[in-house]
């Protein structure tokens, strides 16, 4: 479907900048006041919605706009809540939505009140020129993600999973491109690891620091610390790395497949994928590839003299698809080796990892869109090391994609930093790649 052009995008900004100016900053959130002043605009449409409030000031907002039910439902989700911003740190104001040198400024603006405008927008476009889909299209903006999605997704997929659910899901965390030879590579999440802190504990023999012990606490304990941070957890590939791996051979050619071969072979750590990648993509693909422990936290001791009876050590550890506490713990215990017997270790928190099927029918949707608008780019699955509010909809049973394109240029690592912007002609491509996509998925034929 042919995108409607200037029109739709000076909404579009319009949305953005109006989103921009309500402050959602999470603590507190209020992210009631950006569900009803979208559920004024999707209401002016005639677009059916309902604002939640779980509690005071956490509102989310789920619209639908049916289709004639031969296919099953596209949920578009985003999240209206920010994290702070510092005012005095910005150039315009975090809360502003100023409009300058190319650019929309402001908290949300990367993360992610420019991908909801844009859903909504689509959504709206979609009604106003009367197309007739094949299915429901639903907007699910929700509070809370920056906190742990307890008043947002979390809340409305256990109350309400019968609004959630859809052939396939498309929110945040993917599409920001990097270069892979000659292409650009436009990535789309398709897996999320999964949490499992730990805490270790060792115990000694207290006593007067003048006398040095055999077995001290916190030389045990740093000994278990050491080695966790010098192991590389086992290789294991899981659906989601390999169908990433095979995309990489197929933008790059043969002489990138042999190198990741060999970097594969190797043992696929950061070193070894450093030959095929630039440093900052080879760290990350490198944790995609592995259960990963951080050690963080340390507490032992409280007086230089005296030698403490028990040291502590919090971990941050991560787990893959297909993994869970108990066999993760079997991974991390083997690492310790001969450290494993002078530490307790306990699991403090954990939060399943989450991945859908790739390709899939809207994934082709997207590629396609993208051979369109960006030529001779990819399309590159991934696994994201951190957690979305994809992973309570996966567990509906929901396919989630993260996608929303931005341009090689736009600064993406400011999404939580000062200065968030998103460049006026990035956000009309995502406009242009993700009507393009949508209307593909949705309409008949
Ligand atoms: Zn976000």
């Amino acid at each position: 479907m042919e995108f409607p052009g200037d029109e739709m995008y000076r909404e579009a900004k319009d949305l953005l900048v109006s989103l921009l100016r309500i402050d959602t900053s999470n603590p507190p959130g209020n992210e009631v006041e950006a569900a009803r002043f979208l559920e004024d605009v999707l209401r002016r449409e005639g677009i059916s919605c309902q604002v939640f409030e779980p509690a005071p000031g956490r509102g989310s907002i789920v619209a639908r706009w049916p289709g004639d039910g031969r296919g099953q439902p596209l949920l578009l989700m985003g999240h209206l809540d920010v994290v702070p911003a510092r005012a005095e740190d910005w150039r315009y104001p975090p809360f502003g939505g100023t409009v300058a040198e190319g650019a929309i400024w402001g908290r949300g603006s990367l993360d992610c009140k420019d991908m909801v405008a844009g859903w909504v927008t689509i959504l709206v476009w979609m009604k106003r020129l009367g197309l007739e889909p094949a299915r429901d299209v639903i907007l699910a903006a929700t509070a809370d993600e920056e906190a742990g999605g307890t008043w947002g997704m979390a809340w409305l997929a256990r109350e309400h999973p019968e609004l959630l659910r859809a052939e396939a899901a498309l929110n945040e965390g993917g599409g920001a491109p990097f270069t892979l030879g000659e292409r650009h590579a436009f990535t789309c999440q398709a897996a999320e690891k999964g949490v499992c802190w730990l805490r270790l504990t060792a115990r000694g023999q207290a006593g007067h620091g003048s006398v040095p012990l055999a077995d001290n606490a916190v030389v045990k304990l740093a000994r278990a610390v050491a080695r966790l941070g010098e192991v590389d957890l086992p290789l294991h590939l899981t659906p989601t790395a390999e169908a990433m791996l095979a995309a990489f051979v197929e933008a790059g050619g043969p002489a990138v497949g042999r190198a990741i071969k060999q970097a594969l072979a190797a043992g696929g750590r950061r070193e070894d994928l450093e030959r095929v990648l630039p440093p900052e993509k080879a760290a990350a693909l490198a944790a995609t590839l592995r259960n990963t422990v951080s050690p963080t936290v340390l507490a032992a001791g409280s007086k230089t003299n005296v030698i403490p009876s028990v040291a502590t050590a919090e971990v941050d550890g991560r787990m893959l698809p297909g993994f869970e506490p108990q066999t993760f713990l079997a991974e991390v215990r083997d690492a310790l080796g001969e450290a494993a017997g002078d530490v307790q270790v306990e699991v403090i928190m954990t939060d399943q990892p989450s991945a859908s099927p790739f390709p899939a029918p809207i994934v082709e949707c997207l590629r396609a869109s993208l051979a369109r608008h960006a030529p001779g780019s990819t399309l590159v699955p991934f696994m994201s090391t951190g957690m979305t509010d994809g992973r309570f909809v996966r567990r509906l049973g929901v396919p989630v994609y993260g996608f929303w394109p931005y341009l090689p240029h736009v600064p993406v690592h400011l999404a939580h930093g000062t200065d968030e912007r998103l460049p006026e002609d990035s956000f009309r491509f995502a406009l242009q790649v993700m009507w393009d996509a949508v209307t593909s998925f949705c309409l008949p034929g």
